[in-house]
């Protein structure tokens, strides 16, 4: 039996060897570079995806979709499942669902942009799958193994956001149960992690940047961040986008809504599209210097 010597927090070696061997890297220079509808993850590649966190309406959700493409993004993204944290819901704070599943569908087709939208039940994958380009498996999902096989198993590319109390060897692990189906097209997404010290009351989250580094030291897959989720308020998204970059992210997700303050969900952390160009201008610009070849659609 094989004995793990250095349990805890820490990935040791042994965990490495035995416990995500997909995950990880084979060599130092090991990354994966993969292709998911005509976006191109990997070294010096910045994909950009933006998007309101709920799709609310069809109107709403084509609207978006045309101006952050034109803006830069490379995916749309917004959830029509959503893991709500309370259960009373007034009309407009009501998941969309198989509605809100049809008018991202449109806004796809209609301007010609990929889709990541998140799964919460394994039953409603086979209709998520018709639209999404990449599965989203949110940060309360992240440790919901069946889901992640079952996710896995649809072969679409996965996004796993890291579990807001998950360390580093936990956040691994839960990529190993996809890499372990046979699906390696995934990207690890930091979203923010709970700590005593956020900064703010309003602030639920720390973007755990470190995280970003620490994991490409082990991993071999892309690492992105949320700065949306993380900070929980809007003025400190674009410097905690600027900071992921010089972090060496593999991309971005951001919430981009047409008047953040009224978004049915976290209307503090939305950006809105003049925001989100500024943004996309001082992003390429940052990602220029630091030698990535594209950051979002641009450069
Ligand atoms: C989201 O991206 O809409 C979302 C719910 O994120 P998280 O799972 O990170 O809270
Ligand atoms: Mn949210």
């Amino acid at each position: 039996m094989i004995q793990n010597k250095a349990p805890g927090k820490d990935v040791s070696d042994e965990d490495i060897k035995e416990k995500i061997p997909k995950v990880s890297k084979n060599n130092p220079d090991h990354f994966s570079s993969f292709d998911i509808s005509g976006v191109t993850f990997g070294p010096n590649h910045c994909p950009i995806f933006a998007g309101p966190n709920m799709v609310e309406n069809k109107e709403l959700i084509e609207d978006i979709a045309s101006n952050i493409k034109q803006i830069g993004a490379s995916f749309l993204r917004g959830g029509a499942f959503k893991p709500l944290t309370f259960p009373y819901r007034s009309s407009k704070y009501t998941e969309t669902r198989l509605d809100g599943l049809n008018w991202l569908s449109n806004a796809k087709e209609k301007f010609s942009i990929p889709v990541i939208t998140e799964v919460m039940e394994s039953k409603y994958l086979k209709e998520i799958c018709k639209v999404a380009d990449i599965l989203q498996i949110g940060t309360r999902n992240m440790q919901n193994y069946p889901l992640l096989i079952d996710a896995a198993q649809t072969g679409i590319p996965i996004m796993l956001k890291r579990g807001y109390g998950a360390s580093l060897r936990d956040w691994l692990g839960a990529a190993e149960y996809i890499l372990n189906e046979g699906n390696n097209k995934v990207i690890l997404c930091e979203r923010g992690i709970t700590t005593a010290h956020t900064h703010k009351s309003s602030s639920r989250f720390l973007l755990d940047l470190q995280v970003v580094p620490a994991a490409k030291e082990i991993t071999h897959l892309p690492v992105v961040t949320d700065p949306s989720h993380a900070t929980f308020w809007r003025p400190w998204v674009l410097p905690m986008t600027l900071a992921s970059i010089g972090a060496g992210a593999d991309g971005i997700m951001l919430e981009v809504h047409p008047n953040p303050s009224e978004a049915a969900v976290d209307p503090l952390q939305a950006i809105d599209y003049k925001s989100f160009s500024a943004l996309m201008k001082k992003g390429k610009k940052v990602s220029e210097v630091l030698g990535y070849k594209k950051f979002g659609n641009l450069i």
